[in-house]
């Protein structure tokens, strides 16, 4: 594994309080997921006092596929769901802020799908894992050298750099696992 685990980088994560314990996940998947701090978050997770979120498993069974909850190191700045506020604003992924750019990695084995720019996703690659899951990845800045269409890729695999391309405000990942082509909340799927 050529990445370098996350100890001491939670104090660069600004604004984030996301401090990943040693081992158990694979690269780039933290064990422990917090809120970003700073409150205004939509569709927030339960979380302890200390923002992290509650009961967080890093691997969630969706249809007999092992995926990531969160594939970037990184806090949540935006969950799952109607948008408070926002009439008819359903959000259909995981926004996890990154700060400056990070590897994203693949949620779970799969075969690669698409790379390119998709209106408001900006620069995407989405993963079938299954006959009925994928994942799709959005916002990146940047692609993993070696990813192509049609390539088996392993979970824990590089797929880019967290970006703020297409409809992005800051740099971070938006998320989506999908079941036969619906969005599932990733930090409950398989619950
Ligand atoms: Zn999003």
């Amino acid at each position: 594994m050529r990445f370098v685990v996350f100890v001491g980088l939670s104090s660069l994560v600004v604004g984030c309080a996301t401090a990943p314990g040693p081992g158990g996940a694979p690269s780039g998947a933290p064990p422990r997921l917090s809120v970003c701090a700073g409150g205004g978050i939509s569709n927030a997770p339960p979380t302890d006092g200390r923002g992290r979120i509650t009961g967080f498993d890093p691997i969630a069974y969706v249809d007999g596929t092992a995926l990531l909850r969160a594939p970037v190191n990184g806090c949540v700045s935006s969950g799952f769901g109607p948008r408070r506020g926002g009439a008819g604003s359903f959000h259909e992924g995981l926004d996890l802020y990154t700060g400056r750019p990070r590897t994203v990695v693949s949620g779970g084995d799969g075969v690669i799908e698409f790379i390119g720019s998709q209106r408001g996703y900006g620069r995407t690659v989405t993963i079938r894992h299954s006959r009925s899951v994928k994942t799709r990845y959005a916002h990146l800045s940047s692609y993993a050298g070696r990813l192509r269409e049609g390539a088996r890729i392993r979970q824990g695999e590089p797929i880019g750099m967290t970006g703020a391309t297409g409809n992005a405000t800051a740099v971070h990942l938006h998320y989506e696992i999908l079941v036969r082509g619906r969005p599932i909340n990733p930090i409950s799927a398989g619950r």
